[in-house]
């Protein structure tokens, strides 16, 4: 198991002193291999939970165990793809994605060779020495998930990547992304996706916790059955379907 998510509690302060309770009691594991869906309204607390994954702030009650460890602090092997991929402009793509693996520590030859497989990976290949105004946004957000793949996470958590996308430039990416992951060429583990899209939920994920608001708790766990959705892309399947 990757990460093992246990009655989590979450209250901000609000302003006039009193708590806001967002998370209420949340349970759910993500195990090797699996995109696990979060699908909830605007305000549903998804986001939150994957900041508290993501080590970047303490739930109020409750644990997170990653790898048999309680995340505490920001742990190795956790990356995150946003809605915005927030690059800094005066930077090349390679150095965007470098940038994803300055913590590590590792030689600057490391680097620099990792950080072309992931732009090469992610369809960006000849697009390294260029900068983000000179992108379209489909493949800016292709920098962002170069950035998050680069470090090889075991666990790749995606807060709507897609939603900011037009229909079919989102489309191309979901399908792109699906691809490299049904053929095992994604340096990653597992994977939490949080959206609103139903739909893109049922394609990508193998399991989809249903949000409920105020305060967001899970209302219902979907398993996607077979044959998956996702089995449409998949090139042995397609030829099947082409000789039928
Ligand atoms: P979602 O991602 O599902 O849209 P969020 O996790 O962003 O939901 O937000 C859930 C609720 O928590 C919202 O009401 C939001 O205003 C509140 N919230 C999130 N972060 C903070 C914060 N740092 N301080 C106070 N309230 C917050
Ligand atoms: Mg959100």
């Amino acid at each position: 198991m990757l990460l093992d998510i246990h009655e989590i509690h979450k209250s901000f302060r609000k302003p006039d002193g009193s708590e806001l309770l967002v998370l209420d009691g949340i349970n759910l594991a993500v195990n090797k291999g699996e995109i696990i869906g979060l699908l909830g309204r605007s305000g549903s607390g998804k986001s939150t939970l994957l900041r508290l994954i993501a080590g970047l702030a303490p739930p109020s009650a409750g644990s997170i165990i990653y790898l048999g460890n309680e995340v505490t602090a920001p742990p190795p092997g956790v990356a995150m793809v946003f809605q915005n991929p927030a690059l800094f402009p005066w930077l090349t793509v390679l150095e965007n994605v470098q940038l994803g693996l300055e913590a590590l520590g590792l030689p600057i030859n490391e680097v620099r060779q990792r950080a072309i497989k992931a732009i090469d990976l992610i369809g960006l290949d000849g697009f390294e020495s260029a900068y983000p105004r000179e992108l379209s946004g489909g493949m800016r957000q292709r920098v962002g998930f170069a950035r998050a793949l680069v470090v090889h996470p075991n666990i790749l958590l995606m807060d709507e990547p897609f939603s900011a996308l037009d229909v079919l430039t989102a489309e191309t990416l979901r399908t792109d992304f699906l691809d490299l992951w049904s053929e095992g060429q994604l340096p990653i583990k597992g994977v939490i996706l949080v959206t609103h899209n139903i739909e893109e939920a049922v394609l990508m994920c193998d399991r989809i916790f249903i949000f409920g608001s105020n305060p967001g708790r899970i209302i219902n766990e979907i398993k996607v059955e077979l044959p998956h959705p996702r089995a449409r892309l998949d090139p042995t399947f397609r030829d099947l379907v082409e000789r039928i």
